[in-house]
């Protein structure tokens, strides 16, 4: 026994929105439900078939699989039981569908709706609006089904016709005899490009298309904690469907542009202090910018170069937590410039002294390298 067109067990439309497929499974599936006929042997084998159509027409995939190969879906068949089974090389126009996909012969008829095709538009924003989110509006020139004519493309008041060539199938079959055997070529219908559809009076504002290029206002809740790379998705926000299927969606990529302070790290901020050389040495209390605002920080005595204070929580949200990184505060010790005679004379006083160098660790090294020298 053959299987029926899945659309055809659940009395729906090709183009059916997945409210209108629920709602058929579900009247279908009380009607049939073994429970509630007892009495009627053939009710069980009519519920499984409705239960089978809704698996496939439910599930967004399995559907636009379903509308592309129908029951004879190849890769489902080198997946399952092998092509000997069901469906397999039996039927020829199977075959051609097959020798289509891996051949790319002839671009194969597409049935049912298709889904709309995903967008891509970078957004950039500022390091403060990643590290806690914002709200943008942003335009994006996209395709949408036209309003005018609801998408059939016909001036509103005149009838859409069915395509005299193909006779509404959207296709064009020619049956050709090769060395393999009988092959079913099929092709998108020329007359009608695949619509079944024909119509005389186009939409004035779609020019028959259907389908109309807008600028359209996308609104964008830009979560805190977002990095460069990060993509947030909005289902349905895409393309329109060339046919009465679901729009694509919108992926809006984030680039987050540079800051003159901060940099970043995952969710930890870094950001570098000057010292002064007199700070450096007896210690200081300094004001460091934070996303929050300058926080107070102690520099202890004796600081050196490229010491690295941590400010707890200071840093960016996990992205989808409320978890905070650290930000990290490194110190350079700035040597003077440009000095007057008394500073170049109280420096000089400050370094005799001192003595040569007091710095323990910097004597231990200098000595080290003597010997090193000195062992050549
Ligand atoms: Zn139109
Ligand atoms: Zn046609």
């Amino acid at each position: 026994m053959s299987k029926r067109d899945y659309y055809e067990v659940l009395g729906v439309d090709k183009s059916a929105s997945p409210d209108e497929i629920k709602r058929a499974y579900r009247k279908l599936a009380r009607q049939y439900h073994p429970d509630v006929n007892k009495d009627d042997p053939s009710a069980e084998e009519k519920f499984k078939e409705v239960k089978d159509a809704y698996e496939t027409l439910s599930d967004q995939n399995k559907r636009a699989r379903y509308d592309q190969f129908g029951h004879e879906d190849p890769m489902q068949g080198m997946g399952g039981g092998g092509f000997g089974g069901q469906g397999g090389f039996q039927d020829f126009g199977g075959f051609g569908d097959i020798f289509d996909m891996f051949f790319g012969g002839g671009g194969g008829a597409r049935r049912g709706p298709q889904r709309g095709a995903d967008l891509e538009y970078e957004l950039a924003v500022d390091f403060e609006e990643a590290a806690f989110g914002i709200e943008e509006e942003i335009e994006i020139p996209r395709t949408e089904t036209c309003s005018t004519c609801g998408g059939d493309g016909a001036k509103p008041g005149t009838k859409v016709e069915t395509c005299s060539v193909c006779h509404g199938t959207g296709e064009q079959q020619t049956t050709v005899n090769t060395p393999f055997g009988r092959m079913v070529n099929r092709k998108v219908c020329s007359a009608c490009r695949g619509s079944g559809k024909h119509i005389s009076v186009p939409c004035p504002d779609c020019h028959g298309a259907g389908r109309r290029r807008v600028r359209r206002t996308v609104k964008v809740k830009v979560p805190a904690g977002v990095d460069t790379g990060t993509t947030l998705r909005i289902p349905g926000a895409g393309e329109a469907s060339p046919n009465g299927g679901q729009p694509g969606d919108l992926h809006i990529v984030i680039r987050v542009r540079p800051h003159d302070l901060f940099e970043r790290d995952g969710t930890n901020v870094y950001v570098d202090y000057p010292l002064s050389f007199v700070q450096a040495a007896l210690g200081d209390e300094v004001e460091v910018p934070t996303l929050d605002g300058p926080v107070k920080l102690r520099i202890p005595e004796g600081t050196q170069t490229g010491t690295s204070f941590r400010l707890r929580g200071k840093g960016i949200v996990r992205l989808g937590s409320t978890q905070r990184g650290d930000q990290h505060v490194r110190v350079h010790v700035m040597t003077p410039t440009h000095l007057n005679d008394r500073q170049r004379e109280l420096l000089r006083e400050l370094g005799h002294e001192l003595g040569e160098n007091t710095n323990e660790q910097a004597r231990s090294l200098l000595d080290r390298m003597k010997s090193a020298f000195s062992g050549h």
